[in-house]
Parts: structure tokens; C-alpha cells; sequence
């Protein structure tokens, strides 16, 4: 079911070499060809893109920076080290680029060991309203070692941004906690994020402005979403969301003397041995991301989200902030029904086919586990090819399963095994491209 003639030969191998192994693995492809990804996080990569994973770079120990290594033999490991850091650059427009985070939250922890002190203070938005477990969870790195203040969003109905940023919180914050580093960028904010406002505040206070783009970097570099550049002193981001590429972190600035400080930060300050396999995928990543078609697929991306939003406020749902300007919606359930919640429509869905998460909305009286909303996104789907039509049936579907499921187990066992019919019917019309 692998959907490369390639990537299915290897897989075979595979199962030849270790049943075991790759009988799983290719249950798994299996599951990603004939199911309806909704995950805002996720995404399909090219055959390239996997490929290069799977390739003898993984054999090499490369402790260092291109030219200044600790071992022998990394010649052309320098060479796919700069031609990735290069690509980077030229997608950000930005200066320094440093592709050895092995994620996003190891990128975070070195920009922050970067540029601060164990116990000193930073500023980010209230974490249950959408922001990341690297922005100052208690039991994260970022809370344990230093000393986390949040901003909130608009919690009043009446107001006109409501569940939206609320800018003057943020610079009351700061003004009070006086920050060493100013986080902005989200992992479930529907809308867009005012950089340049942020800037602002963080020179009032003396900050470093930090803007985490994990999610929307995609958009960014397809420019559906305005840049973080000039406005950030640095921009961390992940590079298996809308990039569209392998699991990883990435770090970019424009400041010769913070680059320095990341890069020493990043190796030896948070990790060993670069994942050499990776970054070469990044690279293959990258350059898919500076051809043109990559800007027709951001803008697609961000189409779909806003069609899959009306279609799901069409049918009773609500949208946080009332819609989306980006990848990603959080649909407040209870206003469908005041029972639904969102543990139940994770699972709900699932059965049918349509993979998505449970996501609080803010100020959500419910508790994590359990939740009143989804997170919905669109970046999986429009790599399958799929367009603002389809984005009314899925709605649909996601309305049906709800549905049932709110009227029993025997009705929701009828209507999921129905719509994951017609789920793979789609998906098999659509298939993972090569
Ligand atoms: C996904 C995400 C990360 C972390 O990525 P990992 O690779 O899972 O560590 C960091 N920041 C934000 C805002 C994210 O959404």
C-alpha cells in the first residue's frame, strides 16, 4: 500500500529481512493511504523526503559544525550540512540557519539556553489556550529551569478579538515581569500572529522576541502567512508540520552574534551527534519547499482550512475566534451539542475513519483529557490533493459520525462503518502523492 514504487520495494525488503517490523509498517501505510488525516501537526512526505532517511548518513558521527568537526570522514557530510543550512536561509529570507535540532522542543530548549540563565524569566501565552509543553510546562525543561510568565487571550464575549491575542495583556506582562525572552507563535491559534506588535513590546521591555513558528512555518515560506523576519531576534521551528518535511527542529536568526550563541547551544549544549540521515532529508525537504508549486500548495492549505471551518459552522459547530486566517481550526463542540465533548469525537471519528485530536478551546471548563473541542487541520489533506468541495464532505461526514454518536452505540456503529466506507473511497480516489 506504500504509495512510491520505490518506497513499496523497500518496504518489501524490509518484510523479507524482519516480518515482524515490516508487516507493521506497512499496517501503517496502509492506515495513512485509506484515512482522512485531520491532524493539524501532520503531513505526508515525499518518497524523496523518506528516502533520504533511509540511507547510509545514518552510519556517521559528525559532532560539530560544517568544517570544525570532531571526527573524520564528514566531507560530504559538510557539504549536505551547508546546502541544507543554505536552503533554509534562502525559504526564511534570514542569515544563519542551525539544522541540527532533532525537534522542535530540543530547537526551543537551545534557543532558550541560548540566551538565558537557568532561573531567568520568559513570556508566553497561557498554555492550555494553544500554546506548547516548551513553553513553560511545570515538568518541561522550560519550566523546571526557568521561570515562565503567560499572557492570556481575550476571554470577554463582547469583545471584538475575542479568543484572539490580547496585545495589551502582553505588554502589561512584560512590562511588570521584565522577560529575558518573549515567545510568540502557537500550536493551535487559528489566527495570525502580529510580529511586528510583538517586536515592539519586547524592545519596551528589554526582550528577546522568540517566535516559534512550528506550525505555521509552511505558510510562511509559501507566504500565506506574513514572516516572523525582521520582526524576531530568533525563529525556531519544526520541520515535519507544514514543511513537509522528516521530524526535526530548525533555527534561524539574523544576528551573527545570537547564531553563535545557538549554535553552541545545540551541540555540545543539548545534543551529541547530528542526525546526519535527517538533515540530508531536510535538505530534499527544503528544496521541494523553495519550488514554486510549494506556494500554490500554502495557499491551498489555507483555503481548505477556512472552507472545512464554514462548512463545519454551517452545520452548528463553532469555530474559535469565528473562523480561521491559517492551517488549523479549533471547533468548540459544545455548541453542536452541550454533551459533546471532545475525547468522545476523537474516538467517534477514528471509528470512521477521520484522524483527528481532542484539543481544549479556551477557557475550556472541561479538563484536558476530556475537552470541549477538536483541533482540525487541513495541511495532510491538501498534500492528498484534496480541495474546498471536498472540504464540505468531510464536514458532512464529521457532522454524521457526531451525530449517531450522540444517539448511541448501535447508531454510531452503523454510520462509522458507512462513512469509512466512503472515506476510503476518497482516499483511494486521492492517493498519497510520490
Ligand atoms: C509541534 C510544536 C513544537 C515541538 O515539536 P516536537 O518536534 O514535537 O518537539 C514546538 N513548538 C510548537 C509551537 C509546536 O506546535
Amino acid at each position: 500500500m506504500a504509495h512510491n514504487a520505490t518506497v513499496a520495494g523497500t518496504l518489501e525488503y524490509l518484510r523479507s529481512r524482519d516480518p515482524k517490523v515490516g508487516e507493521l509498517i506497512a499496517l501503517e501505510a496502509g492506515r495513512q493511504a485509506s484515512t482522512i488525516e485531520l491532524i493539524a501537526s501532520e503531513n505526508h512526505v515525499s518518497a524523496a523526503v523518506m528516502l533520504a532517511m533511509g540511507t547510509c548518513l545514518t552510519n556517521k558521527y559528525a559532532e560539530g559544525y560544517p568544517g570544525a568537526r570532531y571526527y573524520g570522514g564528514c566531507v560530504h557530510h559538510d557539504a549536505l550540512e551547508t546546502l541544507a543550512r543554505e536552503r533554509a536561509c534562502a525559504m526564511f529570507g534570514a542569515r544563519f540557519a542551525n539544522v541540527q535540532p532533532h525537534s522542535g522542543a530540543q530547537a526551543n530548549q537551545a534557543a532558550m539556553m541560548a540566551m538565558m540563565e537557568p532561573g531567568d524569566t520568559f513570556a508566553s501565552l497561557v498554555l492550555k489556550d494553544g500554546g506548547h509543553l516548551s513553553h513553560g510546562m511545570k515538568i518541561n525543561f522550560s519550566g523546571r529551569f526557568f521561570r515562565p510568565v503567560h499572557y492570556p487571550l481575550h476571554y470577554d464575549k463582547a469583545h471584538a478579538d475575542y479568543e484572539r491575542i490580547d496585545y495589551d495583556a502582553v505588554r502589561r506582562v512584560c512590562l511588570e515581569a521584565r522577560p529575558k525572552m518573549l515567545l510568540c507563535g502557537y500550536s493551535a491559534y487559528p489566527r495570525v500572529i502580529d510580529f511586528a506588535k510583538f517586536r515592539s513590546i519586547a524592545d519596551e521591555c528589554g526582550a528577546v522576541l522568540m517566535a516559534d513558528v512550528a506550525h505555521i512555518a509552511g505558510l510562511i515560506v509559501g507566504g500565506a502567512h506574513p514572516s516572523p523576519f525582521p520582526h524576531a531576534h530568533i525563529v525556531t521551528t519544526t520541520t515535519h508540520k507544514t514543511l513537509r518535511g522528516p521530524r526535526g527542529g530548525l533555527i534561524l536568526t539574523n544576528d551573527e552574534e545570537i547564531a553563535k550563541k545557538i549554535d553552541k547551544a545545540v551541540f555540545p549544549g543539548a545534543q551529541g551527534g547530528p542526525l546526519m540521515h535527517v538533515i540530508a532529508s531536510k535538505a530534499v525537504a527544503f528544496g521541494e519547499c523553495l519550488e514554486p508549486s510549494f506556494k500554490e500548495y500554502a495557499s491551498r492549505v489555507v483555503r481548505n482550512a477556512k472552507a472545512l471551518s464554514g462548512a463545519l459552522m454551517k452545520r452548528g459547530y463553532r469555530c474559535t475566534t469565528g473562523g480561521t486566517d491559517n492551517h488549523l481550526m479549533l471547533v468548540d463542540l459544545r455548541a453542536r451539542a452541550e454533551a459533546l465533548t471532545g475525547a468522545d469525537a476523537e474516538k467517534w471519528l477514528e471509528r470512521a475513519g477521520i484522524i483527528c485530536n481532542k484539543n481544549g478551546i479556551p477557557d475550556d471548563p472541561r479538563p484536558p483529557r476530556v475537552t470541549s473541542g477538536v483541533r482540525l487541520g487541513t495541511p495532510a489533506v491538501t498534500t492528498r490533493g484534496l480541495n474546498e468541495s471536498h472540504m464540505d464532505t468531510i464536514a458532512g461526514w464529521i457532522d454524521r459520525v457526531l451525530s449517531a454518536g450522540l444517539k448511541g452505540e448501535n447508531e454510531l456503529a452503523g454510520e462509522c462503518e458507512a462513512v469509512r466506507r466512503e472515506v476510503a473511497a476518497l482516499c483511494a480516489a486521492n492517493p498519497l502523492p510520490s
